[in-house]
C-alpha cells in the first residue's frame, strides 16, 4: 500500500475517534488530509510510493515535520526557556467587568459557596453515576487559573482536579513556571465525570458552564491556561484546533486566555512538551506583566 494511502487511513481513523490534533503541531488533521490529497494529484500514478513522500509534502509546506519520539523522552525534564516570542492577540469574548450571571449564583461570593452548588447541582445527568463532584481546588486569590476538561477517574475517587498521571505532570509544569499547586485555582469545564470518560455532551457544557465562570469572576486571575482542546473551545467559544489557538493571548471577559496541551496528551504525544513549555512560558510572562 502506498505511504500516502496509509498515511490517510491512519489519519481517518483519528478523525473519527474525534481527535483533531496531531503530533504535527499547527497542523490539523484536516490540513493533513488536504495536503495528502494534493501529495496525490501531484504524484505519477505509477510511480512506487516513498516512505518520506508525505514528510516532503509538509515540509514544503513549512510545516515542522519532526521525527517520532520514543517513549522514554515522555518523561524527560521540561525544557529550559528559550521562547521570548511575541504572542500575537486572539479571540475576544465577552467584555471586561461584566456581571455574567444573576440568580443564586450571583449569591455566591466564596469559592466554597460555588462548590456547595456545585454538590447539590442536578441540572444534568452526569451527578447520577459519579461518585463525587470535583468543583476545583487552590487559591481564591490564584493568578494563574488551569482550566481542563472534566474529571477523570482519579478525579471522580478523590473530589480533586488532576491528581492522576496527568495531574502529576501538571504539577510539573506549573513547577517549571515557579508555580506550586496551592499557589494556583485548579478546575474543569466539568464538576461531575462523564462516564467512561466520554467526550462531555453540549447540553452539560451549557449546564455546567456557568460554575466556572462565577469561580472565575470571584478569582478574577491574571492569566487563565486553558488545557486542552475541550477547555479552550468552550472558554473561547470557537471550533478551531489547537494548533491555531496556540500562541495567541486571547481574552475571556477581559481576563488573557493562553491556550496549551491537555497534560494527558502530553503522555501520548512527548513532541508537544516543547510548544506546551512555550505557551507556559507565555503564561509566565503575562504574570510576570511583560505581557497582558
Ligand atoms: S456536571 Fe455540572 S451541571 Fe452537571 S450535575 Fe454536575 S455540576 Fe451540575
Amino acid at each position: 500500500m502506498h505511504a500516502e494511502d496509509l498515511l490517510r487511513r491512519y489519519l481517518e481513523q483519528r478523525r473519527d475517534q474525534g481527535e483533531n490534533e496531531l503530533v504535527l503541531d499547527t497542523l490539523s488533521v484536516e490540513d493533513v488530509m488536504r495536503l495528502i490529497g494534493a501529495a496525490r494529484t501531484s504524484s505519477k500514478p505509477d510511480a512506487p510510493a516513498r516512505a518520506e513522500d508525505w514528510r516532503d509534502t509538509l515540509r514544503s509546506s513549512e510545516a515542522d515535520v519532526r521525527p517520532p519520539v520514543s517513549a522514554e523522552s515522555a518523561s524527560a525534564p521540561v525544557p529550559t526557556p528559550s521562547s521570548t516570542a511575541i504572542a500575537r492577540d486572539g479571540i475576544v469574548v465577552g467584555s471586561e467587568g461584566t456581571e455574567l450571571f444573576g440568580g443564586e449564583l450571583s449569591q455566591c461570593h466564596t469559592l466554597d459557596d460555588v462548590s456547595a452548588l456545585i454538590a447539590a447541582c442536578r441540572k444534568c445527568d452526569l451527578y447520577r453515576t459519579a461518585k463525587h463532584p470535583v468543583p476545583g481546588e487552590g487559591s481564591a486569590t490564584a493568578r494563574l487559573v488551569c482550566v481542563g476538561e472534566a474529571p477523570g477517574a482519579s478525579e471522580d475517587e478523590t473530589g480533586r482536579p488532576f491528581v492522576g498521571q496527568a495531574g502529576q505532570l501538571l504539577t510539573k509544569i506549573l513547577e517549571a513556571i515557579k508555580l506550586s499547586r496551592d499557589e494556583v485555582f485548579i478546575v474543569n469545564v466539568l464538576k461531575h465525570r462523564p462516564p467512561g470518560n466520554r467526550n462531555p455532551l453540549p447540553v452539560e457544557v451549557d449546564a455546567c458552564r456557568p460554575y466556572l465562570i462565577r469561580q472565575l469572576e470571584i478569582i478574577r486571575p491574571t492569566v487563565i491556561v486553558a488545557f486542552g482542546t475541550f477547555a479552550a473551545q468552550t472558554l473561547l467559544d470557537t471550533k478551531l484546533s489547537i494548533g491555531k489557538l496556540r500562541g495567541a493571548i486571547h481574552r475571556y471577559h477581559g481576563i488573557p486566555v493562553v491556550v496549551t496541551y491537555h497534560p494527558a496528551a502530553l503522555l501520548r504525544n512527548p513532541a508537544w512538551k516543547r510548544p506546551t513549555w512555550e505557551d507556559v512560558q507565555l503564561a509566565r510572562r503575562i504574570l510576570d506583566g511583560v505581557r497582558k
